[in-house]
């Protein structure tokens, strides 16, 4: 394929950044005039900053979202002997945090329309050793609170939010990381909040689990050279900190911006639903933070998802899939004992699924480009299903 240029990427961090690039820059000379770059001053003002928006108690900050799911299970107390309840359609961040904690990853499959955690098909998986189960609040939309506090409940399960999507969510009038004994956010640049490289935090109203957090990030150290266990180094750079502190205020606008970019795709890809063109269920309403606009290419659309995507980057319009293969499948893990056929929401979502540009910037004119785009394809298909495949070709040229 020749090069292209592209005409609605994926994702634009330099939007987001050039308007409060002075402050940005303010907030990092301040961290190199102070020096105290390892557990700084705008790492502690961040933590409470952002675990007070989101409804937590504490906050204390690690090296990546996959940090803070493993070491935040540990803080939990839940590792060797414990299994652990998580969707098998997730980033495989989720699954691995499972593992370095020391627990049993039960991976269950998802539901068709919304892509989250089927709690019904997680109530299968129980066992006398299930301690925990893992909502991942994909997409940034919240598996629904009501229904896990139901679930926790009933089996007297902890609740672990993965909420590396899903900053500042809502959903029942709670916030993603309010929700569990704990939660994990990720800070990569791409996520609704994001850092200028990596970064994560564990959010939890549990002053014990913020305490042995605070430990395990810091090599297991209680106080200086005196170690209570075996932790790691994996603390948030007080950098970091301090430029995620200065990109907190716009987060809910740009949240509010990713709602009204979703709504405008829902409104113009309506018409495509015949066709099979579905996107994503939306059951949180105005909770849903769009961290991606997930559209499924359904089985009886005319085209497969996987001309879709080389079409729109025929046109210059960048997709992505999150994800092409389910956690059971990978290769990695086949130790863990699943099999194809095991999940089969999870894969057939995995090869439906489509996630069109979305970010705070997107404009209404590339939204519509995208669209009709979109439906250019499915409307030449439809003719192409008419001609021979010799003639295929020509038309898809
Ligand atoms: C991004 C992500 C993670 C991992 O976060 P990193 O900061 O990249 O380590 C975990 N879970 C989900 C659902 C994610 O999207």
């Amino acid at each position: 394929m020749n090069k292209m240029t592209i005409r609605v990427p994926f994702v634009d961090l330099k939007l987001q950044h050039e308007p409060i690039q002075m402050q940005l820059q303010d907030a990092i000379q301040s961290v190199l005039e102070r020096g105290d770059f390892i557990l700084g001053q705008a790492l502690s003002d961040f933590e409470a900053a952002f675990a007070a928006v989101s409804g937590a108690e504490y906050g204390v900050g690690v090296a990546s979202g996959t940090d803070a799911i493993a070491l935040g299970l540990q803080a939990c107390n839940i590792g060797a002997g414990d299994e652990v309840i998580l969707p098998a359609n997730t980033f495989i961040a989720t699954l691995i945090g499972v593992l370095r904690a020391g627990a049993k990853p039960i991976l269950v499959d998802c539901d068709h329309q919304t892509a989250l955690i089927d709690l019904r098909e997680a109530a299968k998986a129980i066992t006398p050793y299930t301690k925990a189960i893992i909502p991942v609040h994909l997409y940034g939309q919240m598996v629904s609170p009501s229904e896990l506090f139901n679930f926790a409940d009933t089996y007297k399960l902890l609740i672990f939010e993965d909420a590396a999507q899903a900053h500042l969510a809502q959903r029942d009038g709670y916030h993603a990381g309010s929700v569990g004994i704990a939660a994990a956010f990720s800070f990569y640049p791409s996520k609704n909040l994001g850092a200028f490289g990596d970064g994560g935090m564990v959010l939890t109203r549990d002053s014990d689990v913020a305490l042995k957090m605070r430990r395990l990030r810091n090599y297991g150290a209680s106080q200086k050279y005196f170690h209570t266990e075996a932790g790691t180094n994996s603390r948030l750079d007080t950098l970091q900190a301090a430029i995620l502190h200065q990109k907190l205020p716009y987060l809910p606008q740009w949240n509010r911006d990713r709602l009204t970019i979703a709504q405008q795709y829902d409104a113009q890809l309506a018409p495509l639903a015949t066709a099979g063109i579905i996107p994503m269920e939306n059951q949180s309403g105005t909770g849903h933070v769009y961290h991606l606009y997930v559209i499924k290419v359904d089985d009886s659309c005319p085209i497969k998802r996987q001309q879709l995507e080389e079409k729109l980057t025929a046109v210059g319009i960048q997709t992505g899939i999150h994800y092409p293969i389910p956690c059971h499948l990978q290769p990695a893990f086949t130790n863990l004992g699943y099999q194809p056929g095991d999940f089969p929401q999870a894969e057939k979502l995995s090869k439906q699924i489509l996630s069109l540009p979305m970010y705070p910037g997107l404009s209404s004119s590339q939204i519509k480009e995208v669209v009709a785009a979109i439906a250019h394809a499915v409307s030449t298909s439809y003719k192409a299903d008419n001609l021979s495949p010799a003639d295929l070709s020509t038309v898809v040229a």
